[in-house]
């Protein structure tokens, strides 16, 4: 299979790049080809998904159930309390409110839903469809706003007007609605706001937990374990860290210049990036005793793991991995993870990357490693192929191709139950790939000898 020319639709070429080589910068943020069956998910899921963890806030998708179907409950985002964020509400709109429309079938299950669960706020989300007939979904809300006394807010994420990242805009403009609304004089200054992580698996208590171990206050938690009270007060916090990127950058920006709050890139995956991170938020308070209290968390927590992973490290010695995930800056973040375990990366894509992203991508990559921006199955399968990988890392739109092509594979993105974050997590990370890449099962399974994408 090793030399298999790669193959690709002609139109997806300027998307598809190998490291090592010179020209014209990727093509990316632009919409899906049409018909090239896209792994990227519509503008409404970028804004469930991040809005998704806010655990006190009705949820309404106002559309057919099918968007509501698609969303439901397959998170892995946890609560420390309310659970009314796993439940999917839907108008359920039917041929009848498509042509006579849809805003007094609104307005009722808003109604009924408020007063049977009495949630802090609610989220209102447009689908196509609703794009389409055109509802004044804002009218709805405020009117539902006036009589219950809650925030309701509309979220614009008609699925078909942009690309899933227009979805974290429209979630990021829902949050930013609610932010400033409490007053916050009981907020110290060593204090900040965790945007763009979303809780999975308790991945966001880890890290404030790592937070109030260097002495600095969680305001809110953006959106994981999320509170709609603590977003109303997270503009008297005196920092944003920000990891998801795609999704959160728009609204540090906002809360920067509206409220003057900085903010910081962050990621917590790996032992290099979630180190740098704390340093990165020690060096912005330059307190003294937040920095000695970083140094000894870094320097207790690297000590314990190191020992664990060894083993690890030497069973996948040369291994190859491919990587497909939503945020490019994830995606930096595995290769230097899959570095200290010693294996490679072969292959590398994002859904939602930029250009600095993918030359960032194209300059940490070894030579000839394939980047693909918003990839589809048929391509990650011939990839996968082509660089005869022993790992894939995507989420559960990816598992089925690993699977089907006899290749391991980790779940990195929302669905999963295991804890990927901090320390312990990079131990939990560790563990996960080795098991899968040295598996017996793959015995049985012809990868090598395939001829063609089993598809
Ligand atoms: S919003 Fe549109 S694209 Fe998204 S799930 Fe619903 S129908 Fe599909």
């Amino acid at each position: 299979m090793k030399n298999t020319p790669i193959e690709y639709l002609e139109e997806r070429k300027k998307q598809i790049q190998q490291a090592g080589t010179q020209g014209a910068a990727i093509d990316c943020e632009k919409q899906s080809l049409a018909g090239a069956v896209s792994q990227r998910a519509c503008v409404f899921c970028g804004s469930r998904v991040v809005l998704y963890p806010v655990v006190d806030a009705l949820h309404l998708v106002h559309g057919p159930i099918g968007c509501a179907a698609y969303t439901w409950d397959i998170r892995g985002a946890l609560s420390s309390g309310p659970q009314l964020h796993r439940m999917s509400f839907s108008t359920d709109l039917g041929e009848m409110d498509i042509i006579q429309g849809g805003e007094k079938k609104l307005y009722k299950s808003l109604v009924e839903l408020i007063d049977q669960y009495h949630p802090k706020a609610a989220f209102i989300y447009s689908t196509c469809v609703v794009g389409v007939i055109g509802d004044d979904v804002e009218s709805v809300c405020a009117k539902v706003k006036r009589e219950k006394g809650i925030p309701v807010i509309a979220v614009h994420s008609e699925g078909f007007k942009g690309t899933k990242k227009d979805g974290y805009k429209a979630a990021c403009d829902a949050l930013y609605s609610l932010v400033g609304t409490l007053p916050v004089d009981d907020i110290p200054s060593l204090s900040v706001n965790i945007l763009g992580d979303f809780n999975i698996a308790g991945e966001t208590w880890i890290i404030k937990k790592y937070y109030e171990r260097m002495g600095i206050k969680v305001v809110s938690t953006i959106t994981g374990d999320g509170r709609v009270e603590d977003i109303m007060k997270a503009h008297g916090a005196s920092l944003n860290i920000v990891q998801c990127s795609g999704s959160m950058t728009w609204l540090a920006k906002k809360m920067e210049s509206t409220y003057g709050i900085p903010y910081i890139r962050a990621s917590y995956f790996g032992i290099e990036d979630t180190s740098k991170a704390l340093y990165d938020v020690a060096d912005f308070f330059n307190d003294q005793e937040v920095i000695s209290r970083t140094k000894e968390l870094v320097y207790e927590e690297v000590n314990n793991i190191l020992p664990k992973i060894q083993q690890y490290r030497e069973a996948l010695r040369g291994k190859k991995a491919a990587i497909y995930v939503g945020g490019a800056f994830k995606a930096f973040s595995l290769i230097k993870s899959l570095r200290t375990l010693n294996m490679e990366t072969a292959v590398v894509g994002s859904q939602t990357g930029n250009k600095e992203d993918y030359e960032v991508l194209k300059a940490m990559c070894n030579k000839d490693t394939i980047i693909v921006d918003d990839a589809n199955t048929l391509e990650l399968a011939r990839f996968i192929l082509e660089k005869d990988v022993d790992l894939f890392i995507g989420g559960v739109k990816e598992r089925p191709i690993a699977y089907k092509l006899g290749v391991g594979f980790c779940d990195h993105n929302h669905e999963r139950k295991i804890a990927l974050a901090g320390f312990e997590g990079m131990l939990n990370f560790s563990r996960e790939v080795f098991q899968t890449v040295t598996s017996p099962v793959w015995k049985f399974v012809p990868r090598r000898e395939a001829k063609e994408v089993p598809l």
